[in-house]
Order: C-alpha cells, then sequence, then structure tokens
C-alpha cells in the first residue's frame, strides 16, 4: 500500500516536472537554418585560409592586439566572416575600445553570430562564432557602450569588410 502511493507520488512529481518545463516562455531567438550552414574538413579549410585565418577562425586563435588590418578601421561599410563572407557586424555599430582589435556593440544580426561558453586560460568567457561556417570570431563581454552595453571583441583575421559604395564606382 504505502508503496502505491510512493509510485503516485513520484508519478504527480514527474508530471508535475514536465508540465512546469513546457510552460516556460520560450526564448525568442531563431538560430541559424540548418541546411544552410557549412562543414568542411581540416584540410579544405587549410585550403581555403590564410594560415593566420586558419589558426584563428579554426583553431580558436588570437592575434595580437593592435596588429590586425581593422581594429583602426574607420571606414563605412560592412564587415563580414572571413571563412565564408557571411555577413557580421555593420560599421555603424564599431566603436574604439582601446583594446586593439575591432569592437562592436551588436552583431548586423542576431542570428549569424552564435555564442558558445568558454572555460579556457581559467577564464569564463563567452566565445562568439560565425553561425554559418562555425568559424571563430573572438569573445563578446557585458562592459560595452549603450545601447546595448555589449563589447563584441572581434579578431581582424576572421573578418572581410566590404566598404559602402566600393562596388558602385566603376
Ligand atoms: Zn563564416
Amino acid at each position: 500500500m504505502k508503496h502505491t502511493h510512493i509510485v503516485i507520488f513520484t508519478i504527480a512529481l514527474l508530471s508535475g516536472f514536465t508540465s512546469c518545463a513546457q510552460q516556460k516562455p520560450v526564448e525568442k531567438k531563431t538560430s541559424f537554418p540548418e541546411e544552410e550552414k557549412i562543414e568542411l574538413s581540416e584540410s579544405e579549410w587549410k585550403s581555403r585560409l590564410t594560415e593566420e585565418e586558419f589558426e584563428i577562425l579554426r583553431k580558436k586563435g588570437t592575434e595580437y592586439a593592435f596588429t590586425g588590418k581593422y581594429w583602426n578601421n574607420k571606414k563605412d561599410g560592412v564587415y563580414t566572416c572571413a571563412g565564408c563572407q557571411l555577413p557580421l557586424f555593420d560599421s555603424s555599430t564599431k566603436f574604439r575600445s582601446g583594446t586593439g582589435w575591432p569592437s562592436f556593440y551588436q552583431p548586423i544580426n542576431e542570428v549569424n553570430v552564435a555564442e558558445e561558453k568558454d572555460t579556457s586560460y581559467g577564464m569564463v568567457r563567452t566565445e562568439v562564432l560565425c553561425a554559418r561556417c562555425g568559424g571563430h570570431l573572438g569573445h563578446v563581454f557585458p562592459d560595452g557602450p549603450k545601447p546595448t552595453n555589449l563589447r563584441y571583441c572581434i579578431n581582424s583575421a576572421s573578418l572581410n569588410f566590404e566598404e559602402k559604395g566600393a562596388e558602385a564606382k566603376p
């Protein structure tokens, strides 16, 4: 008899948990479409990328501060992924962070930049990656300027730059 009670109680508890989980508000963050993702082997990436791009995008390396090609770039345009050309950041959201890496307060589109928890080097950081090819871009920190208060700290080597109006010229 006692045993039956415990079983019933357990079932009630479990179904209670299930319905709680279902009632939780669904996070409204749409993710990058699976079918559009790019997956290449290590050797395919090696043949596509420069040595530095490979080291950073595919091996999660970091370029030295103030050495990249874009930390001080003030031109208008769009920063795309150096691995797959997906648009990632607009120059209008770039700001002077003083870190020596290109810094942005928001991605061009939330869906294009994926986030992952990174606990390497004894730190807890949020890694940011290209949502299409999985290339390592850099990290995002909660000490950026308004309106987002975020600082996307990105390696120049992970980016290409398409200057606004550059294509329109004859
Ligand atoms: Zn990419």
